[in-house]
């Protein structure tokens, strides 16, 4: 599952190798997609800019045009040079911007659409958004919009609401978990029972360990294998608790716990020894 951090990864690489080059080439499995790149003249545009929005990534055109993707749980943009082998099969393939000399193809994205200027203004979805804490906005602002936004859902348990893309954008299942264990912060508790203090060190640490990411693997756009929480080397021990149900914490021994939780049933990880259940 891709996180925000890396369709923020990627979106930086497709700006860097794409922005102010001419599509000369636009293909969708989506036959609504292809209608309105036909109907805007899609090919023939240069591309502006590639930006990430929590996991939408948005690639602008020149004159206004967007196509915004969504990569739910297996989607992910590649980057291929001209004649290069690509990583995944044809068949996966749902949508393809070609410039000259290289070409972005979306695999297994489920969310394809072609917007206006003003329809990406209007649209439900992104304007709804909780602020993206890799967003520039985080420290003017965006920390305490996020605050803000936990605290209205404070009967929802912490560890549901941070997967909440309305209350912030891009933390997924894996970076939940981790964040909650070294925020020392029990999943289960109500929002409202966190102190200003803990919902700091949450907040923080959700951008400490997106923007780390980011950091650490500039190389590859795809997700997902290398995630690392810990600052271990050893790839055995790249993540603190998650995926690690019945093996002891890494930090106290005590033996890792998991449930099911939240609308779609996605499993939290944590640590009872080191994460609260009160507040301190
Ligand atoms: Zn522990």
């Amino acid at each position: 599952m891709p996180e925000g951090d890396t369709i923020f990864r990627a979106a930086r690489t497709m700006n860097r190798v794409l922005a102010g080059r001419i599509v000369i080439d636009f293909d969708c499995v989506y036959p609504i997609v292809t209608r309105a790149a036909e109907q805007h003249a899609l090919v023939g545009r240069a591309v502006d800019s590639v930006t990430s929005r929590g996991k939408h990534l948005v690639i602008g055109f020149s004159g206004g045009l967007f196509l915004h993707t969504h990569m739910r749980m297996n989607g992910s943009w590649h980057l291929y040079p001209d004649g290069a082998r690509w990583q995944r099969p044809r068949a996966d393939a749902r949508v393809l911007v070609g410039c000259e000399g290289v070409m972005a193809v979306g695999f297994l994205v489920p969310v394809v659409e072609l917007l206006t200027r003003r329809e990406l203004e209007r649209h439900d979805t992104l304007r709804r958004l909780g602020p993206d804490p890799l967003a520039a906005a985080f420290d003017d602002g965006g920390a305490a919009e996020i605050a803000r936004r936990i605290r209205a859902h404070g009967r929802d348990a912490i560890g549901d609401t941070l997967l909440n893309q309305r209350v912030v954008a891009g933390i997924g299942n894996v970076l939940r978990s981790e964040i909650l264990f070294l925020a020392a912060v029990d999943p289960a508790r109500a929002g409202s029972s966190l102190s200003d203090a803990e919902l700091t060190q949450v907040i923080d640490t959700a951008h400490d360990l997106l923007a780390a990411n980011v950091m650490t693997r500039q190389q590859t756009i795809s997700p997902s294998v290398g995630r690392r929480t810990t600052r271990s080397l050893d790839p055995g021990q790249k993540l603190w608790v998650y995926g690690r149900g019945g093996r002891p914490c890494r930090r106290c021994g005590t033996e890792i716990l998991s449930a099911k939780t939240g609308p779609d049933a996605r499993i939290v990880y944590w640590c009872p020894g080191c994460q609260t259940r009160h507040g301190r």
